[in-house]
C-alpha cells in the first residue's frame, strides 16, 4: 500500500496506465487559405525555436554543455530550409493542414534515418519526431501523453500532471489520478474534484512501484492506493463504494434546499468551474451560482490565445445557462502552477511570487483587454460579476479598474451593449491585502478569498509541494486571523465576503466560517451538497 495526499474524494478500482510520452493521430484538412496556414506553421516554428534555446540554455547550466548539444540540433532542424521548405510545398500544394503537411515530412525523414544500420542515425530519427511533437504541440496545444487510453477506466499513474493535463482527462476513460507529487490545492488536484476523479497526489513514488496493468484501488478517502490487492480487499472496497454511492444519493435531498442556518442566516452555495461544460454539473448539484470562473483554461490546450470573441461566447454560454443565478468571472491567472505552451513566460526562481495572475495582464494589456472586452460583452446577457486575482494592494486594483473603464469607453463608442454597473471584486489571497482589507474595502464591490493561495502564501508552503503539506493547514490561526479581519472589513462598508478556495468546501473548516460570518461558499460542484447539510447543521 502507498500512502499520499487524499485530493478528491471516491473510490477506485482499475487498471494502471502510466502517463508517458505517446504518438499522435492527426488530421488531414482541406485548407483554404494557404498563407494563413503558413503564417500558423510559421508561428509554431518560431515559438518552439525559443523554447528549445531557453531549454538548451537550461540543460547547459543544469547537465552539461555536450547534453546541451541534441537541442542545438533540434533548433538546426527547424532552421533547415530543406526540412522547413518540404512542409511549406505540401502546404501549398496538397491545401493542407500545416500539421497534417509537418507530420508527412517528419515521416519520411523518419523512414530514412530508420533503415540506416548506424544506431547514431537510427537516433536521429527520434530526434526529429521529437521536434515534430514540439512543432505540432505549439500548432495545436495538444497534449501528447494522455491520449492513447483505448481501455475504458484506467488508473493514471504519472509523476506530475499539468493542470492542461488534468483539463483534458476524459471522465468516461479515467477512473482515478495517482500522482508522485503535487499538495491537494495543486490546480491539478482541484480539476480532478471538479471533474469528480477519485485522486491521490503527493506518494512520491507510486511511478516505480507499479507498471501498465496493474491493478489498483484508490481510496481518495484516506489517500492510499493498494497495490494488486487480493480478493477480500476488493469485496471489501465493492462494499464501501456502495455505501458511499448510497450516501450521495441520499445528499440529493439538499439540491433545491434553500441554505439557511440555525440562526436563520441565508448563505450562498455557489460552485468553481474552469470550462462552460462544468456549468453542468453545478446544476445538477443545486449550486446558487458560480462563484470563480478560473478563464485560464479556456487559454489551454490550444497554440493560440482565445480570441476576444471566443471568450465572449463561451462566458454569454455560462451567464445564460445560469440563468439569473450569479456568474463571477476571474480574469486571467495564468504563472505559477499554471502555463500557457504558446506564451513564453521567462524562467522563474519562484514562480508563485512571480509574474503571475494580474501582474502579467497590468503588463500586458494586448491580453488583458480582449478578455475584459469579452466579460463586459456577456455582462449584459445575465447576473455577471467580474474579479481580478492576486490584488496585492489599492493601486493595482484602480489601475485595472482603469484599464476597465478604458475598455468600458470603447464599447460605449462602438455602441455595444453591456452593464455599466457591473460588480468588480478582488480575490483576497495574499496575505496583504487580507491585512489592508479596511482599505480596500472602500473600493472594491466585494471580496472572494482564495484561501489556496492565501494558506501558502501566510505560511510560506507551497500549495503544490508535497513534503511541507503537513504545514498547509487552513486552520491555521494565522490564517484564521486574515479570514477573520477580510470578513470583518467587508461587512462594515456594506460589502459581500465570499470564499472560493477550497477551504469553502471542507466540511471540518466550514462551521467556524459561518462563524466568522462569510456570506458565500464557492467549492468544487462535487463539495456542493455536502456543504449545505454542514452549513444548515451551524
Ligand atoms: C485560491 O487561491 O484560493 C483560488 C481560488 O485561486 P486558484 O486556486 O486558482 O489560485
Ligand atoms: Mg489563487
Amino acid at each position: 500500500m502507498k500512502k499520499g495526499i487524499s485530493a478528491s474524494k471516491g473510490y477506485a478500482i482499475g487498471t494502471v496506465f502510466i502517463k508517458e510520452e505517446n504518438r499522435v493521430n492527426v488530421e488531414k484538412r482541406y485548407v483554404r487559405d494557404i498563407d494563413r496556414e503558413e503564417r500558423r506553421f510559421q508561428r509554431a516554428l518560431d515559438l518552439s525555436i525559443k523554447q528549445l534555446q531557453r531549454i538548451k540554455v537550461k540543460s547547459e547550466r543544469e547537465i552539461g554543455k555536450d547534453e546541451a548539444e541534441v537541442f542545438e540540433s533540434h533548433i538546426m532542424l527547424l532552421k533547415d530550409e530543406e526540412f522547413v521548405g518540404t512542409v511549406r510545398v505540401k502546404i501549398e500544394t496538397g491545401h493542407i493542414n500545416a500539421e497534417a503537411a509537418l507530420y508527412e515530412v517528419i515521416e519520411s525523414y523518419m523512414k530514412i534515418f530508420n533503415s540506416m544500420e548506424d544506431e547514431y542515425m537510427k537516433e536521429r530519427g527520434i530526434d526529429v519526431k521529437d521536434v515534430g511533437n514540439r512543432v505540432f504541440s505549439n500548432l495545436t496545444g495538444w497534449n501528447f501523453s494522455l491520449n492513447r487510453i483505448k481501455n475504458d477506466k484506467v488508473v493514471i499513474v504519472a509523476h506530475d500532471l499539468t493542470p492542461s493535463d488534468t483539463v483534458q482527462l476524459d471522465k468516461s476513460k479515467v477512473s482515478a489520478v495517482v500522482t508522485d507529487v503535487g499538495g491537494r490545492t495543486s490546480h491539478s488536484a482541484i480539476m480532478a474534484r471538479t471533474l469528480e476523479i477519485p485522486a491521490v497526489v503527493g506518494t512520491m513514488d507510486m511511478t516505480d512501484s507499479v507498471k501498465n496493468g496493474d491493478l489498483v484501488i484508490v481510496d481518495g478517502f484516506d489517500g492510499s492506493v493498494i497495490i494488486n490487492p487480493d480478493e477480500d480487499v476488493v469485496k471489501k472496497y465493492r462494499i464501501k463504494m456502495k455505501n458511499y454511492n448510497r450516501e450521495v444519493e441520499k445528499l440529493k435531498f439538499f439540491i433545491d434546499v434553500e441554505t439557511v442556518t440555525k440562526s436563520g442566516k441565508k448563505i450562498k452555495v455557489l460552485a468553481n468551474i474552469g470550462k462552460p461544460q462544468d456549468v453542468e454539473q453545478v446544476l445538477k448539484n443545486g449550486g446558487d451560482g458560480i462563484g470563480l470562473f478560473r478563464t485560464e483554461f479556456l487559454y489551454m490546450n490550444r497554440g493560440n490565445m482565445p480570441s476576444e470573441e471566443e471568450q465572449f461566447q463561451a462566458y454569454k454560454y455560462v451567464v445564460e445557462k445560469m440563468k439569473n443565478k450569479p456568474v463571477v468571472i476571474r480574469t486571467l491567472d495564468i504563472g505559477g502552477d499554471k502555463k500557457l505552451s504558446y506564451l513564453l513566460m521567462p524562467e522563474e526562481m519562484n514562480p508563485f511570487l512571480g509574474y503571475r495572475a494580474i501582474r502579467l495582464c497590468l503588463d500586458r494589456e494586448d491580453i488583458f483587454k480582449p478578455q475584459l472586452r469579452a466579460i463586459l460583452r456577456a455582462s449584459a446577457f445575465g447576473n455577471l460579476k467580474m474579479m481580478f486575482p492576486m490584488i496585492s494592494s489599492v493601486k493595482e486594483f484602480l489601475q485595472a479598474k482603469n484599464i476597465l473603464r478604458q475598455c468600458m469607453a470603447e464599447l460605449e463608442n462602438e455602441g455595444i451593449d453591456f452593464n455599466r454597473d457591473l460588480e468588480t471584486g478582488i480575490m483576497v489571497e495574499i496575505p496583504a491585502a487580507a491585512l489592508e482589507a479596511e482599505e480596500l474595502s472602500k473600493y472594491v464591490d466585494f471580496f472572494s478569498i482564495g484561501t489556496n493561495d492565501l494558506i501558502q502564501y501566510t505560511l510560506a508552503a507551497d500549495r503544490t509541494n508535497e513534503k511541507v503539506s503537513y504545514l498547509y493547514d487552513p486552520m491555521n490561526p494565522a490564517v484564521l486571523k486574515l479570514i477573520k479581519n477580510t470578513i470583518k472589513s467587508a461587512h462594515e462598508k456594506g460589502k459581500t465576503c465570499a470564499m472560493c478556495g477550497e477551504m469553502a468546501g471542507d466540511e471540518n473548516s466550514i462551521p467556524v466560517l459561518v462563524r466568522y460570518g462569510l456570506d458565500e461558499f464557492s467549492m468544487s460542484a462535487s463539495s456542493i451538497l455536502k456543504a449545505k447539510q454542514v452549513i444548515m447543521k451551524c
